[in-house]
């Protein structure tokens, strides 16, 4: 029998197309099936997308016009908004011209149609407000390290992460298999790059920065690229912590996103005001994690990842320490994990942690090169819909939801652990 839809508006019964979905997973709520087929199938370019694009909050990748689009245009690619809003869902948005979505405006609104069949209203995004606005020495705040997801502000004082700098002869170096952050690089000095630490006068600026921002959010999710030294590392967070921490009110919850530190740094960001910590694992099998996260395998081995959750847990407590999982890259080349293998690996891994206090968080792995992913589409969204499905059941059992002062819906647009605890 399917949940029924907390919002009666939603006309997704219209579409053929989205019912073959439906009848297909008819456990799980209407809701959650139309953003997982958006993630997965995108919605077509329109000039509904152009238009938003110059005020919504732009996406990572502008759009870039074929050759009979380029025609009679200035340029060949255009900014397009990165999220969009239906009802409680954030969905990142994803440009394919297959795809049997597309948004167009009627009236004053934009509209989701499924084929011909209008779904729903949606909003995109803003530009947040301090996107256009400078500190006082004249730096635009974008600059600092700032970024913004829904209402989570992402404070990323040291981008580039150490891994790609050292070289692993089987591989290149030891870069996530899924990751193409890159090296810390020189010719980002804004907040003295590649420096270990980061001096005081920039913490200065990077407080000033967040103070302007955090009227926007509720919560923060400091992140940087990783170091080969996690001493370092754990000092850079505590800097970073200590100076933001002052800088916003206690309204703004701040999560930690670093390496699995030790105990005793925990205890450290915990003096600072961080109120939770996500060390992300990645991937829970043990032999894949060699081969995935080889960095993280070297530098700080997985035993010590786990214990560095575990102890984490007796400093912020039960459900406040996460972890987030990349699903489906085992489904993938060169890995090719039966689909079930996979998910039985994922829910060892998620209860072993359960038992622990600590929550994970299935994010949706969006590879650079499409091909092979597209091909395997459908069986990776149902993987990663029974996945987020059975998970949501074993955190039922275990009494833990989302901690949602960190982590909420209204920030979680490749994920749907969020949209599970409030539709299912
Ligand atoms: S540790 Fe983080 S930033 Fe570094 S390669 Fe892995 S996922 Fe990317």
């Amino acid at each position: 029998m399917r949940k029924k839809t907390n919002h009666p508006t939603l006309s997704i019964y219209k579409s053929t197309w989205l019912n073959k979905v439906f009848d297909a997973h008819n456990n799980i709520s209407g809701e959650i099936l139309l953003k997982i087929s958006l993630l997965f199938s995108g919605i077509r370019f329109t000039q509904e997308l152009e238009e938003a694009g110059k005020w919504a909050l732009p996406n990572y990748q502008p759009y870039r016009f074929s050759k009979e689009e380029r025609l009679g245009r200035e340029g060949d690619i255009v900014d397009i908004p990165y999220l969009l809003l239906l009802n409680k869902l954030l969905i990142r948005v994803k440009v394919n011209n297959k795809s049997p979505f597309q948004i167009l405006r009627k009236n004053e609104d934009y509209v989701l149609y499924c084929n011909e069949e209008p779904i729903e209203k949606i909003v995109f995004q803003k530009k947040p407000d301090w996107y256009s606005r400078k500190i006082e020495d004249g730096t635009p705040i974008p600059r600092l390290g700032l970024s913004q997801h829904g209402d989570m502000l992402i404070v990323n004082a040291s981008p580039g992460c150490e891994y790609f700098l050292h070289q692993d002869e089987s591989s290149g170096n030891y870069r996530c298999r899924f990751c193409f952050y890159g090296a810390p690089n020189p010719k980002m000095p804004t907040l003295g790059q590649p420096e270990t630490l980061i001096k005081e006068e920039d913490l200065l600026r990077l407080a000033e920065a967040v103070s302007i921002a955090s009227k926007e959010i509720n919560h923060i999710y400091l992140v940087a690229g990783s170091m080969a030294d996690i001493n370092q590392e754990a000092e850079r967070y505590i800097q970073v912590a200590s100076s933001i921490s002052r800088a916003v009110d206690d309204r703004v919850n701040i999560c930690c996103g670093s390496s699995a530190l030790p105990k005793e740094a925990s205890c450290e960001l915990k003096k600072y005001g961080v109120g939770a910590v996500c060390f992300n694992l990645e991937i829970w099998d043990e032999e894949l994690w060699d081969k995935i996260c080889p960095g993280k395998s070297k530098f700080v081995g997985r035993e010590n990842w786990i214990q560095g959750l575990t102890d984490a847990v007796d400093v912020f407590g039960r459900g406040n320490v996460m972890s987030a999982f990349v699903s489906g890259i085992e489904i993938m080349q060169p890995y090719a994990y039966s689909t079930q293998q996979a998910l039985k690996s994922s829910l060892d891994g998620a209860e072993f942690l359960l038992q622990k206090g600590v929550i994970s968080l299935f994010t949706l792995y969006w590879p650079r090169d499409a091909s092979e992913f597209e091909e395997k589409s459908d069986t990776i969204r149902d993987y990663f819909l029974e996945l987020s499905n059975e998970y949501h059941k074993l955190r039922k059992q275990y009494d833990l939801n989302i901690p949602n002062k960190f982590v909420c819906q209204d920030c979680s647009y490749m994920q749907l652990d969020c949209d599970f605890d409030c539709f299912m």
